[in-house]
């Protein structure tokens, strides 16, 4: 491994922490808001093999932030589809006349 890359993994490892974040009993990160961690732990095997015990995850909010962000871009991605199948339909109409 690169020095750059043990890097990049270190820092995905990292979990950036709000200022309302605090460290729960189990030294993990917990969310300030919704109050679940986010931070899990490795098992154990994987932990030591990367030298790294722990990694980020999403709490419940960004979990639902992500969903309401996903869902919104499925909403859109819907429309484009209805907006191209409705342009290709009036190209065909055109197309036979
Ligand atoms: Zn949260």
């Amino acid at each position: 491994m690169t020095e750059l890359f043990t890097d990049t993994v270190l820092n995905m490892m990292t979990t950036t922490a709000e200022p309302e974040d605090y460290t729960g009993e189990d030294g993990l990160l917990y969310c300030g808001k919704c109050r679940t961690a986010k931070e899990a732990y490795f098992p154990k095997e994987t932990a030591a093999w990367l030298g790294h015990d722990k990694h980020p995850t999403e709490c419940d909010c960004q979990r639902e932030k992500r969903l309401e962000c996903e869902s919104a871009e499925e909403r859109r991605r819907h429309l484009d589809t209805v907006m191209e199948l409705k342009r290709r339909g009036f190209t065909d109409l055109t197309m036979q006349e």
